[in-house]
């Protein structure tokens, strides 16, 4: 006889079982933070910091108040400024050494010019995806992507490209360019869902506006910078940040690179460089906190507004497929390597038809959507919710999102899988 429902080990319910998948109970049981985190105190600690910005959301917006963080902007603002100050002193200095008539002081130049170079490369840019479709090649896709970039009274997308690992949707546009790049990721092409994928579109199109209205994105860049500063300090790539450590491949670099340390002169040039690198470093992390709280509230405002514009179902949907990541991710890579991106598409279609409803809730809960420089998917779910209840339906908006019929949606899906071809 199959089994159908199991116990649950902390608080003794029956909880229904899935044969190949996870358990898990509403008192918490498998539905916590995700292991790798709690190993990690950095992760924890960054966990409980932005689980208590949500419930400020929450508890804002259920009273009908909006939550503004002015001290995380002033912080923002200002470490944003000194940078940049920094960075033209910099300059400064290095053309000022260029002038010195004996040949230290341009040697000096030089060593300073290779040091720009770092920070520079990422405002201009991009990272190559493998399939990327043009205007030409997809005129139904673009019409589209236009009629929904004017009602929201943004610039014009210029190109998209198809990633195979994004598991969503991403609008990229270096500082300094003007050119737009929307990244799909295949997952969002398996769901076959011409509303969510829209809604997708509109959210990331949101959270960019706002990104560079309110100048996160310069805040980005010179949160980049310290990064950078401290690494050519302090001669490595191991700034302790959380972001990175989930990956073992870093993991086994620092270990490796703490060893070499260990052996080597440099550990007699840290005592040199360690008071120095504390600048860059400090100021990195207050800039990093302050950040991180304006780019959530980014993102719940994105997620709140864009509900307003689709509709709720739509965003819920699209936040749901983002939460399969995971499982969508594994049903691809078990495929052999050559297998072409259609029958990968395939792959996923059919993984997210068959997964069981009661694992879809847990992945929900669970998955976050990008480490946590988003807030986790289940408290945009729970903050979407609590907005539907709150706001009003989407007559009051001047204009709304138009809808894209099943027959435009073919034609967008066929194009493009056609430049995947
Ligand atoms: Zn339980």
């Amino acid at each position: 006889m199959n089994k159908t429902a199991t116990t649950c080990p902390q608080c003794h319910s029956s909880v229904p079982f899935n044969q190949g998948y996870a358990s898990w109970c509403e008192c918490g049981w498998n539905v916590g933070i995700p292991a790798q985190w709690t190993d990690d105190k950095t992760m924890t600690r960054r966990y409980e910091r932005m689980q208590r910005l949500y419930q400020a959301f929450a508890d804002a917006w259920t009273a009908g108040q909006a939550l503004v963080k002015p001290m995380a902007a002033v912080i923002t603002a200002l470490l944003t400024l000194f940078v940049t100050i920094g960075l033209a002193a910099y300059v400064a200095l290095m053309i000022y050494l260029f002038e010195d008539p004996f040949f230290i002081g341009r040697g000096l130049a030089i060593i300073l010019l290779i040091g720009l170079y770092l920070p520079i490369a990422p405002l201009v840019s991009f990272a190559k995806q493998p399939y990327s479709v043009t205007r030409k090649q997809a005129q139904r896709t673009f019409e589209q992507m236009d009629r929904i970039c004017s009602v929201l009274r943004v610039r014009k997308v210029s190109e998209i490209q198809i990633s195979e690992s994004l598991s969503g949707i991403r609008l990229v546009q270096p500082l300094w360019r003007r050119k737009r790049i929307l990244v799909c990721g295949l997952a969002t092409l398996a769901a076959q869902d011409p509303a969510s994928f829209t809604a997708g579109i509109v959210r990331e199109l949101l959270i960019a506006k706002r990104n560079r209205q309110s100048s996160i994105d310069i805040a980005k860049w010179a949160r980049d910078l310290l990064q950078t500063a401290y690494d050519v300090i302090v001669g490595s790539g191991a700034l302790p940040s959380s972001e990175s450590s989930g990956s073992v491949d870093r993991a086994q670099y620092s270990r490796s690179l703490r060893m070499m340390r260990r052996q080597s002169m440099i550990r007699m040039l840290r005592v040199f460089t360690f008071p120095i690198a504390v600048i860059p470093q400090s100021m990195h992390y207050l800039l990093n906190r302050s950040l991180q709280v304006l780019e959530h509230g980014v993102v719940y405002r994105a997620n709140r507004s864009t509900a307003k514009l689709t509709g709720p179902k739509p965003l819920e949907q699209y936040l749901t497929t983002l939460s399969l990541a995971e499982s969508l991710q594994f049903a691809q890579e078990r495929l052999s390597e050559t297998a072409s991106p259609q029958d990968r598409l395939r792959a996923m279609a059919d993984k997210m038809r068959t997964l069981p409803q009661r694992e879809r809730e847990r992945q929900l809960r669970t998955q976050p959507e990008d480490e946590l420089r988003r807030p986790l998917l289940n408290w945009q779910y729970d903050l979407l919710r609590r907005c539907v209840q709150i706001d009003e339906t989407p007559s009051s908006m001047t204009a709304s999102i138009p809808s894209v019929s099943m027959s435009d949606w073919s034609a967008v899906s066929r194009e493009l899988e056609a430049s995947m071809a």
